[in-house]
């Protein structure tokens, strides 16, 4: 089966607002395993309306449209999707007495034009409203066509979409996608790739997309089959080549994050930890203490921006800073050191780095950052060299500390 997304709004096409129902019904699409090879954005315009349905019916079997389903003059999705399949609108007793309960209850008038929200073709489906007063309908025409009818506003439109639409579409597809997200750090987007091309190549399916964010990729394995475990099957011969390529860069699977995995970590083997920050300005904290029960471990946060900071809150000498610079391997021990001393915890992590634009030299340019990280007693430093924006380069240094001390707590 195919479908085709037309999101109905003229505030879409002026950039007023973001399509994020089109968003959100482009991955529901996806994981129930229906084909879309199309999406548009059309105007209140009856005239553009039905070309937009004419053109998407030429590839499509299913139409789904957001919008212009409310009670004013140029909303007309309803009336147009009725047009073209040459059906009449009635008034569906149901509808309307759930509008006229809708006004009592909110102390308004019922109005004419809120009464046209009660009108569909006679052998339309119905689709309840629970959050607002338009109902949608899936509105049959021939040659198993069908044009879906959803509401603008987000909240109403994804309540009826997983209330009644998806339940619908199931029981027209026999087959599901299931996606699978293996997340990754500590290796580039593009040299993860190379290592996994050849895998990449060797399945069809599952497909494997590899996908980068802010200092992590994804690879996002995808497979189609007629049920879900059967899918799961098809994953994982796939999922197991590349575990064994990317081994512990591998850091978790689907909606978990690298702040979280390593919050948990620390909260599981009870370590606790202290982080003294300087470019990153308490990222690295503000991260680790996201995750519920953190409290546990984390112990202090210090931001140290300054060389008298880290002299008086960490014990940094002044003979290191005057030697070395406060951007230096010496001076991230010291202060890695010094926090871990100063809350008496297990780990004290420290950041010190140039994150620009400006304070850049050439010995040492922006981008130049050092991790230092105390564990009971030992102390290393990773040296980065990034590239970017001064957030990007905060950014990523903060995901480089949380996988170094990921790495060293393993
Ligand atoms: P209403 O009954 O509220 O008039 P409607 O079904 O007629 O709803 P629209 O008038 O087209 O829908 O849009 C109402 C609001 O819903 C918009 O102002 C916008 O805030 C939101 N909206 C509409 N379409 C989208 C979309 N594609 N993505 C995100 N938000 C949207």
């Amino acid at each position: 089966m195919r479908a085709e997304i037309i999101s109905v709004g003229t505030e879409l096409l002026l950039g007023d607002i973001v399509n994020t129902n089109a968003q959100f019904l482009a991955k529901e699409l996806a994981d129930l395993g229906i084909d879309m090879y199309h999406q548009t954005v059309v105007g209140d315009n009856e005239e553009r309306l039905l070309r937009a349905f004419d053109e998407a019916f030429k590839t499509c079997d299913i139409i789904i449209t957001t919008g212009g389903l409310g009670p004013t003059e140029d909303d007309l999705t309803k009336e147009m999707a009725a047009k073209y399949f040459n059906k009449e609108l009635i008034c569906h007793e149901e509808s309307y007495r759930h509008l006229e309960e809708y006004f009592k209850k909110s102390g308004m008038r019922l109005s004419e034009n809120n009464k046209k929200q009660a009108y569909f073709p006679k052998d339309a489906i119905i689709l309840k409203n629970i959050c607002g007063t338009a109902p949608g309908a899936i509105i049959k025409g021939e040659n198993n066509k069908a044009i879906v009818v959803l509401p603008g506003p987000p909240r109403e439109m994804t309540t009826m979409f997983k209330n009644e639409v998806k339940p619908y579409l199931e029981s027209l597809t026999d087959s599901v996608l299931v996606s699978k997200v293996l997340r990754i750090c500590g290796i580039g987007e593009s040299h993860m790739e190379e290592k996994v091309k050849h895998i990449i190549h060797k399945y069809e399916n599952p497909t494997i997309a590899p996908y980068a964010k802010d200092g992590e990729a994804i690879l996002r394995l995808t497979a189609k089959a007629k049920n879900e475990k059967e899918a799961k099957n098809i994953i994982e011969p796939a999922e197991n080549d590349i575990r064994e390529i990317l081994k512990d860069n591998i850091y978790g699977e689907g909606d978990t994050s690298l702040d979280h995995v390593v919050a948990k970590l620390l909260v599981d083997k009870n370590l606790k930890i202290g982080v003294a920050e300087s470019c990153t300005g308490g990222l690295l904290a503000s991260m680790l203490i996201s995750y519920p029960g953190i409290s546990k471990v984390f112990l202090e946060g210090a931001v140290t921006y300054s060389n008298d900071a880290k002299m008086r809150t960490l014990g940094v000498k002044k003979e290191t800073l005057d030697r070395f610079g406060a951007v230096s391997e010496e001076t991230a021990k010291e202060m890695a050191e010094g926090i871990a001393k100063r809350c008496e915890g297990d780990i004290g992590v420290s950041i010190t780095g140039i994150a620009g634009p400006d304070g850049g030299t050439v010995e040492k340019p922006v981008g130049l950052v050092y991790v230092g990280l105390y564990i009971k007693g030992e102390i290393k430093v990773k040296k980065l060299t990034l590239q970017g924006d001064r957030d990007r380069i905060r950014r990523r240094t903060t995901m480089s500390a949380l996988d170094f001390i990921r790495r060293e707590v393993k």
